[in-house]
């Protein structure tokens, strides 16, 4: 596969930006080292075995046993090819001391050094001979109060030709190291941007809403993980317009309703009614009520938006007590109708918590409990223990099958069926409840049982003032 893409921000010139850079380090970094210190490092070993041996040796030299001198000899031109000459106190070479090993050095040269150890003063001088070919390293000893010096002398490896030939090494291994980081750049990008190219072309079909879209596409963990979202986002996106589509096709509908019976109602009274008190005062209840019905409707639609964009809860701390008696005594309008309502509520219980918006949430609980109770009767509890304030709206309705206990908390779910009270819900009621119990962090839930009916419930922590 080809890239299409061929910018400079591409994969393949990022990861060629990061590799070449890196490659020329390395090869510059082992070509210096190589000649620079390579050298250096040598010279500098030869010249602290040679200090070493010597040290050994005037230890041996000025020992009493004669024998002992010509074995260190021995064995370190033996073993370490490192050649010893003494020279008395006037430069000559001893023959008497050491007879064999004598290396090949120019005669001339150790001559200087002996006489600039004695110009200098110094006791060693340690220095590189015939033509750099080879290191020496002398000292002044004393033996028997005459002077003497010790001369110990190391061949020097050609270290300029071995360098030189290591180099051409060198070139060849920057060439490949470069050539490996173009073929590495070209490998990795074809492997991450495949697909990412996939994924990208996926994505452009997001806006679809298209429920059966699936990112599947596999790699790397980046990549596998990014189709999961992916896919989490499209399941998002197709609910949420799917939701759209019937909030728009829920909101029309529970708008037309009233609408049209005010309007229709509104005519009669024109037409008919106006002048028949009776007929007309009938025909304005009916216009009021789907006036109330309307302005609920829209009290909720504001609710819902105003939880869904995140507004801060006002928190204070309120007696959760009052505020329950006075709910509940908001519906004693409804005992015309044949409702009982029964409190149980431990008085001066005190919480913390946006009281508005509790009062709604226990108000579309109640407003529920109504609708769907079936022997009119709605309870609802307060009560305290350990520190936790649980408020339970109880009613004698047909219940919950247990399927739905989870699906009835969603936004327009509504089951038309066990709708018992003439006034049709918006269906945004207990999506609103757990907004607002869910912004508290609440346990909330319900209980329920066929044909007995169910229990709603929120607990919240709290404080009993005597
Ligand atoms: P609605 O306006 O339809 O009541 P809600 O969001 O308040 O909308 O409730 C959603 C659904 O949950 C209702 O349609 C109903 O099926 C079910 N429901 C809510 N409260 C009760 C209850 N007390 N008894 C039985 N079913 C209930």
């Amino acid at each position: 596969m080809t890239l299409k893409n061929k910018s400079t921000t591409g994969i393949r010139f990022v990861v060629l930006k990061y590799l070449l850079p890196f490659s020329l380090i390395i090869a510059i970094v082992v070509v210096t080292g190589q000649t620079v210190f390579f050298k250096g490092i040598y010279k500098k070993r030869v010249s602290h075995l040679l200090q070493k041996a010597s040290n050994e040796l005037i230890e041996s030299f000025v020992s009493d046993d004669p024998n002992k001198f010509s074995k260190d000899v021995t064995s370190y031109v033996i073993e370490s090819n490192i050649y010893t000459c003494v020279y008395d106190s006037n430069h000559n070479y001893q023959q008497s001391v050491i007879n064999m090993y004598r290396p090949n050095y120019n005669e001339l040269e150790v001559d200087i050094l002996l006489d600039r150890i004695d110009n200098e003063n110094k006791n060693n001088i340690t220095e590189t001979i015939d033509n750099k070919k080879m290191m020496c390293s002398i000292s002044k000893v004393n033996k028997n109060g005459i002077s003497y010096y010790i001369a110990v002398f190391m061949e020097l490896l050609p270290i300029d030709a071995v360098v030189a030939t290591l180099n051409i090494g060198m070139y060849i291994i920057v060439i490949v190291l470069l050539s490996l980081s173009w073929l590495i750049s070209y490998y990795v990008s074809l492997k991450l941007a495949r697909p990412l190219k996939q994924l990208e072309q996926k994505a452009s079909l997001l806006s679809k809403n298209d429920p059966n879209l699936v990112f599947d596409v596999k790699g790397y963990d980046e990549v596998e993980s990014l189709s999961e979202t992916l896919n989490y986002a499209n399941k998002e996106i197709c609910k949420s317009s799917k939701l759209q589509k019937s909030i728009i096709a829920n909101v029309s509908h529970d708008l037309r309703t009233p609408l049209t019976l005010i309007k229709a109602y509104a005519e009669m009274i024109k037409d008919i009614s106006g002048n028949n008190p009776e007929k007309r005062n009938e025909h304005l209840d009916i216009i009021i009520k789907e006036t109330d019905r309307l302005t609920s409707l829209v009290n909720n639609i504001l609710e819902i938006s105003k939880l869904e964009n995140n507004m801060e809860l006002v928190i204070t701390r309120f007696n959760l007590s009052k505020m329950v008696e006075e709910t509940v005594l908001a519906f004693d309008i409804l005992s015309n109708e044949g409702y009982v309502f029964k409190t149980n509520v431990d008085p001066n219980i005190y919480v913390e918590g946006d009281e508005e918006k509790l009062k709604q949430a226990l108000y579309n609980l109640i407003s529920n409990a109504v609708n769907y109770t079936i022997e009119k009767e709605v309870t609802v509890n307060l009560t305290f223990n350990e520190g936790k304030a649980l408020v339970e709206v109880i009613d004698k309705g047909n219940g919950i099958p247990e399927d739905k206990l989870e699906t009835i908390w969603e936004r327009y779910y509504r089951d038309d069926e066990n709708h018992v009270r003439s006034v049709v819900g918006s269906g945004l009621g207990l999506s609103i409840v757990k907004g607002v119990f869910e912004k508290h962090n609440l346990e909330y839930g319900v209980k329920s049982k066929i044909n007995e009916g169910s229990i709603f419930y929120f607990v919240i922590f709290g404080e009993k003032m005597s």
